[in-house]
């Protein structure tokens, strides 16, 4: 059984005021409820810290939502994986189709950004996904086997341990276009299978892989039931405090009826 991630992407969202009244309300919830899978909240970078400091006893990870490939250097407006450890972040997300589409990120970026945060020891959430006329002219499976193969160049079968992959088609990230639990589930089984096929059986069977895109309440549960889904990466609903704990809520449920 692999241990679910309800995990949320802020993106450049949220003063740091409210940033410390969603924690303070998520905190004070969490403490009091059993949950056996795993909640991650990538907030803007500028606040790691403070939303470090306010998880501080609960179990709730925090992450960036992006870093440079770089240890230190002449990088301005960068943070890197030495940064990360000198606060204690251990997760960062990479590959967010917003920072391959609007910051013209690619392939061999991202590959650099995984090995330099295997290399100091992060988790890392890799996103990948196609574009909406990617899919439409049958592209799909391509898209995610060159996203996959580059994106995880030189990443050995031990390291897999360290990633996660989250599953976003670009269609239906902030578009209100949800995949359905069958579209998505299918590109999971994809990917599941490349990773069997590019590493082994065990890497493939461990492997979380979670779905991203315009996931709220209402369809939540008909996608994490889904056999190959994981969890969620959540962007707009993971803002609001209510939805995002009963997204947690449901994820619970259905991993415990997956457990069945
Ligand atoms: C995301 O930002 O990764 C995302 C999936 O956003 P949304 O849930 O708003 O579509």
């Amino acid at each position: 059984m692999r241990r679910m991630i309800i995990a949320g992407n802020w993106k450049m969202y949220k003063t740091l005021e409210e940033t410390l009244v969603f924690f303070d309300e998520l905190s004070s919830w969490e403490k009091d409820f059993r949950h056996e899978n795993q909640i991650l909240i990538f907030p803007p970078n500028l606040y790691t810290m403070s939303c470090l400091e306010k998880t501080r006893g609960n179990d709730i990870d925090i992450g960036v939502q992006n870093i440079y490939f770089k240890d230190f250097g002449a990088y301005t407006g960068e943070i890197s994986p030495p940064m990360l450890t000198s606060i204690g972040c251990k997760y960062a997300l990479v590959g967010h189709s917003e920072r391959r589409h609007i910051f013209a990120e690619n392939d061999e970026e991202i590959n650099r950004k995984i090995l330099s945060l295997l290399k100091h020891k992060k988790h890392i959430v890799f996103c990948v996904g196609e574009k909406e006329n990617e899919r439409e002219d049958g592209y799909t499976e391509q898209v995610l086997t060159n996203q996959l193969r580059y994106g995880l160049g030189d990443v050995g079968e031990k390291d897999m341990q360290q990633i996660t992959i989250a599953y976003e088609p670009v269609w239906a990230i902030g578009t209100g276009k949800t995949a359905t639990p069958e579209i998505a589930q299918d590109a999971h089984a994809f990917i599941r299978n490349w990773l069997k096929d590019n590493y082994s059986s065990h890497v493939a069977n461990k492997a979380r892989i979670l779905y991203g895109g315009s996931v709220k309440v209402a369809n939540c549960e008909g996608l994490l039931i889904q056999p190959d889904i994981d969890g969620a990466l959540i962007g707009g609903a993971s803002l609001k405090i209510n939805d995002f704990i009963e997204i947690i809520k449901k994820g619970e449920e259905v991993a415990n009826r997956k457990d069945q």
